[in-house]
C-alpha cells in the first residue's frame, strides 16, 4: 500500500509513533509537512515559532534522507484541510498517518480531513505520540476523568511501565520510505518564501531542531539531580528549557520520561520532581480532551460569574502589564523576558498571571491570549491550565483567596535581584531589598541609584493591599455558603 505521513507537532524521524506505524503498514511511504495558512495567517509576520519550525523541518528532511537517500520531506503552503486530501489523491495514497493533536481547532481540522479522505476511499489513521497517557487512558475507578492532579499522578505512576516508555524503532523499517516524486524535490522553504520576516531567534542561541533538543536534554541530564532545588529561581539555570522542543516534537516525550523515571526509581528527588512536571503536561492535555469548554470559559462554571474590569482604564492596565510597566520589578522583568525571548520562567508565569487577574482584576483570557502569541512553547492545554490555575477558575486551581504578593515572591525567588537587573538595567544600582519595591526607597536612596520614579521606572500601577481587597470582593460571587 502507499501511504502519506503527515508531520504536525512531531518533527522528528526517530521514536515517532505514527511514522513507525506508517512504515510498517506501507510499501511506499511519502512524508509531508503543511505550512498551514489556517494557522499562519493569524500570526504576526515575525514569529519565533515559525522560524523554529523551519529549522526543525530542515533537520527532519535531512534525517529522512539519511534513512533512505531518495526520500525527504514534501512540503506545501496552504490550508491543510485542502492540501492533505489533494496530495493523498495525487500520490494515490490509501492512508494518511498522523499523531493525535487534541487541541479543539486541530480536532476540527482532522475531522474535516478525515471526511474528505473518506470520500476518496482513503483513511486518516492517527496514533498517540505526544503524551505518555492521553484521553481516557488514566481514569478514576468510577471511570470518570481526573480533575485533581495528585490522585491523577498516583494513578499515572501506577500504570506506567516499560511498554509505555519504550521507543518506536523507526529506522528498522526505513526501507518503506518512498523516493520523493519529481517536482517535490525542493528544499525546505525560507522565511521569505512563506512571507515571514526574521526574528531575534538566532541571537537567543536556542538550540534548534532535533539536534538542539538532544543537546538541551544532555545538558539538563547533568543537572537534573538539582532540579527540585533550582527550579524556582529565575536567575538560575534550573529548568530544562525543553518546552519548545516538546511543543514541536523535536524531542520524544518517551525518551525524556523514561530517563526521568529510571532515576526516580533509584530514589533521586530532582528527576522525581521533573517527572511530575511531565505528568502535569499529560494531566492538562487530558483535561482539555475531556473538558473542551475550558478552552473558552472557566473550568468551574460558577467562576464565569466573576466581573472582570472593562473599559479604557482596564485596557491601559493591560497595556502596562504587556509592556512591563506595572512598577512591580519582578512582574516587569518577567514580561521583558517573554517579550525579548518568547520564554518565561515557570515561577514568573505564575506571578505574572496572578498579577494580571488578582492585582489588575483583568480577565485571565486576556493574559492567556497574550502568552499564546508570545510563548515559543505555547501549548493550549498547558497555557489554559496555567492561567486557570492562577485565576482560581481551573480544575485543581489555587484557591481564590490566595493572592501572590509580588514583592514577597521577588524577595523569596530573586533575593539579590539578579534576574530583575538582567531585564531592567535601569534598576542596576538599586540594592535589595529596594530593588523588589523601588517605591519604598527614599529620595536619597533613589538618587544614589540614579533612578527617578516616573522617569526611569514607573510607580506601581496598583497598591497591593487595595488590590487584594478588591479581588476578595470580586471573587465573593463564587463563595460557597459555609
Ligand atoms: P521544565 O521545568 O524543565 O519542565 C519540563 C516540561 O514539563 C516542560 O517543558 C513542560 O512540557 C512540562 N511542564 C512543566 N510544568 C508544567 C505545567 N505546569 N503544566 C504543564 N506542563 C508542564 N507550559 C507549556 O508547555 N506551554 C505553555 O503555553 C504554558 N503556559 C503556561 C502559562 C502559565 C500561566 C503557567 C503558570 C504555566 C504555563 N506553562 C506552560 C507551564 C510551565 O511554566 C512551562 O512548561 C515551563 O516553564 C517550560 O519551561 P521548561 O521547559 O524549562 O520547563
Amino acid at each position: 500500500a502507499t501511504g502519506l505521513m503527515w508531520f504536525r507537532r512531531d518533527l522528528r524521524a526517530f521514536d515517532n509513533a505514527a511514522l513507525y506505524h506508517a512504515l510498517r503498514a506501507c510499501r511506499q511511504l511519502h512524508c509531508v509537512f503543511i505550512l498551514d495558512t489556517d494557522i499562519l495567517d493569524a500570526l504576526p509576520r515575525a514569529d519565533r515559532r515559525v522560524e523554529f519550525i523551519l529549522a526543525a523541518l530542515d533537520e527532519l528532511d535531512a534525517a529522512l534522507r539519511r534513512l533512505a537517500p531518495q526520500a525527504g520531506l514534501i512540503w506545501r503552503l496552504g490550508s491543510a484541510r485542502q492540501q492533505i486530501p489533494e496530495l493523498a489523491h495525487a500520490l494515490h495514497a490509501q492512508a494518511v498517518f498522523a499523531n493525535h493533536d487534541d487541541e479543539p481547532p486541530a480536532m476540527a481540522r482532522d475531522a474535516q480531513v478525515r471526511g474528505a479522505l473518506a470520500g476518496m476511499g482513503a483513511a486518516l489513521l492517527t496514533s498517540k505520540d505526544q503524551a505518555i497517557f492521553e484521553r481516557g487512558e488514566v481514569m478514576t475507578q468510577a471511570g470518570t476523568p481526573y480533575s485533581v492532579f495528585t490522585p491523577y499522578k498516583a494513578a499515572w505512576l501506577k500504570k506506567v511501565d516499560a511498554f509505555y516508555l519504550s521507543s518506536y524503532p523507526v529506522a528498522r523499517h526505513a526501507e518503506a520510505l518512498a523516493p520523493r516524486p519529481e517536482g517535490e524535490r525542493r528544499p525546505v522553504p525560507s522565511l521569505a518564501d512563506i512571507g515571514f520576516e526574521p526574528t531575534n531567534l538566532a541571537e537567543l542561541k536556542i538550540p534548534l531542531g532535533a539536534s538542539g533538543g538532544q543537546q538541551l536534554f544532555e545538558e539538563f541530564f547533568d543537572r537534573m539531580d538539582q532540579y527540585h532545588l533550582a527550579r524556582d529561581y529565575p536567575a538560575v539555570k534550573g529548568p530544562s528549557y525543553l518546552g519548545v522542543h516538546l511543543r514541536f516534537g523535536t524531542v520524544s516525550i518517551r525518551q525524556l520520561a523514561s530517563s526521568a523515571q529510571q532515576l526516580t526509581v533509584q530514589g533521586m528527588q530532582g528527576p522525581a520532581v521533573w517527572l511530575s512536571e511531565l505528568i502535569w503536561r499529560d494531566f492538562y492535555m487530558q483535561i482539555l480532551a475531556h473538558f473542551p469548554h475550558a478552552a473558552e470559559s472557566a473550568f468551574k462554571p460558577e467562576y464565569d460569574a466573576i466581573k472582570w474590569e472593562r473599559g479604557k482604564h482596564a485596557e491601559a492596565l493591560f497595556a502596562a502589564w504587556c509592556e512591563g510597566r506595572t512598577g512591580y520589578p519582578l512582574v516587569d522583568a518577567a514580561m521583558a523576558q517573554i517579550n525579548q525571548s518568547g520564554y518565561m520562567h515557570n515561577r514568573l508565569r505564575m506571578v505574572a498571571a496572578s498579577f494580571l487577574t488578582k492585582h489588575l482584576g483583568l480577565d485571565w483570557r486576556w493574559g492567556e491570549a497574550y502568552f499564546a502569541e508570545k510563548l515559543n512553547d505555547f501549548d493550549l492545554s498547558a497555557n489554559n491550565g496555567g492561567w486557570q490555575w492562577a485565576a482560581s477558575t481551573g480544575c485543581d486551581a489555587q484557591p481564590y483567596f490566595r493572592i501572590f504578593n509580588p514583592v514577597t515572591q521577588s524577595e523569596r525567588f530573586d533575593a539579590e535581584g539578579k534576574f530583575i537587573r538582567r531585564y531592567l538595567p535601569q534598576l542596576e544600582n538599586l540594592p535589595p531589598p529596594l530593588v523588589h519595591a523601588p517605591w519604598r526607597a527614599s529620595a536619597i536612596e533613589l538618587a544614589a541609584a540614579g533612578v527617578e520614579l516616573g522617569r526611569d521606572y514607573p510607580r506601581p500601577v496598583v497598591d497591593h493591599a487595595e488590590a487584594r481587597e478588591r479581588t476578595l470582593a470580586r471573587y465573593a460571587v463564587v463563595k460557597k455558603p459555609l
